[in-house]
């Protein structure tokens, strides 16, 4: 299959990923996460937010999600999101499975971001015992709509939760990406900010298949390791799920895989801005963006065999750039996208 723009999931394993499972595939080893490569794995994620936080590994981004926010609540609390959040519109209601029917709360707010006010409605508008209470706030970084939180809004984000008495969840299947695009630390993106627990994405940026629940507070974490196992998250061989995040932040892959994603979603930007009918919905401060086409160009792109979605956000055509994003992918791309314009 040709490099495509559908999501940066259809991109393949990275070197430096695909390396370190090699080098974990020496021999036998301890299961079970009681092994070398889990052991070091978390330590350099340690290092690399400059904290002592508890380290998780899961298979994928849904059970990271709906794992870590079950841990922060009870049945009858709410987690309070933007109404396109991952965990609202694309994980199949697990939030709500694995914490035994908490409920979420959508807020709106532009570009993919929660609007604080909103937050602040929704979490006072009712403080009686028949409105489940609000305990989370959840936030994505970098958003579903291909933007990324500031850091005085992750602040005032921090600051609004604490106020509230509610724990801050991040989704970061692409917090590579947010980092990249702030040229901030992953501290000050995170726990700095008072973010509680990350999922941090491994997959979206070059693993086969992983990502890390990281809970910067460490109370929240008491007993995580029997949630995960019971949810079937407990890999035995779990060395392969840790080995790629060695390789990868010892390489500093992670960061420049993710800012070559976020230049090539740029560039895509660049190419496609001038074309007549093709407008770019929201600023492209990671590695998406996102296209109003008019139907026949979306259909006529689709018959030149490009593979993108049209159901996410608010129903733009959504093109993701990956670690294998080539110029060359870009300028294809940008071509068609031409040759199809109608306006
Ligand atoms: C891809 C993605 C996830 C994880 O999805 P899985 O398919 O379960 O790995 C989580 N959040 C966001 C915002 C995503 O884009």
């Amino acid at each position: 299959m040709r490099n495509q723009f559908a999501s940066d999931n259809y991109a393949g394993i990275c070197p430096e990923a695909w390396q370190a499972m090699a080098e974990a595939n020496r021999g036998y080893a301890t299961s079970y996460g009681d092994d070398l490569w889990t052991e070091k794995a978390c330590l350099k994620l340690r290092e690399l937010f400059e904290t002592a936080c508890e380290v998780f590994f899961v298979f994928n981004g849904t059970a990271a999600n709906s794992l870590a926010l079950a841990s922060l609540c009870k049945s009858y609390h709410s987690i309070v999101c933007h109404e396109m959040a991952h965990v609202e519109t694309d994980e199949c209601g697990a939030a709500e499975f694995f914490s035994n029917g908490t409920k979420l709360l959508l807020v709106s707010g532009a570009n993919g971001k929660i609007d604080l006010d909103a937050v602040e409605h929704t979490v006072k508008k009712r403080a009686d015992i028949h409105y489940p209470k609000p305990r989370v706030l959840s936030i994505t970084q970098s958003t579903e709509l291909g933007t990324v939180y500031s850091l005085d809004e992750l602040r005032s984000i921090g600051e609004t939760a604490r106020r509230h008495g509610l724990h801050l969840h991040m989704d970061g299947s692409r917090f590579a990406n947010a980092v990249a695009s702030l040229t901030a630390s992953p501290a000050e993106v995170t726990w700095k900010a008072g973010v509680d627990v990350l999922c941090f994405g491994g997959t979206k940026n070059g693993f086969a298949v992983g990502e890390a629940v990281i809970f910067f507070n460490r109370e929240l974490a008491r007993e995580f390791d029997y949630r995960c196992k019971q949810a079937g998250q407990l890999a035995s061989k779990m060395r392969f799920l840790a080995a790629p995040w060695i390789g990868s932040l010892e390489s500093g892959a992670w960061l420049r895989h993710a800012a070559h994603a976020n230049a090539m979603a740029q560039k895509l930007a660049d190419g496609l801005t001038s074309i007549p009918g093709v407008r770019i919905m929201f600023p492209p401060q990671a590695n998406a963006v996102f296209l109003e086409l008019p139907p026949a160009q979306i259909a006529a792109l689709h018959a030149k065999g490009w593979h993108f979605y049209t159901f996410i956000g608010s129903g733009g055509a959504r093109f993701m750039c990956s670690w294998e994003t080539t110029v060359e992918d870009v300028e294809d791309l940008v071509r068609d996208v031409r040759e199809t314009a109608v306006g």
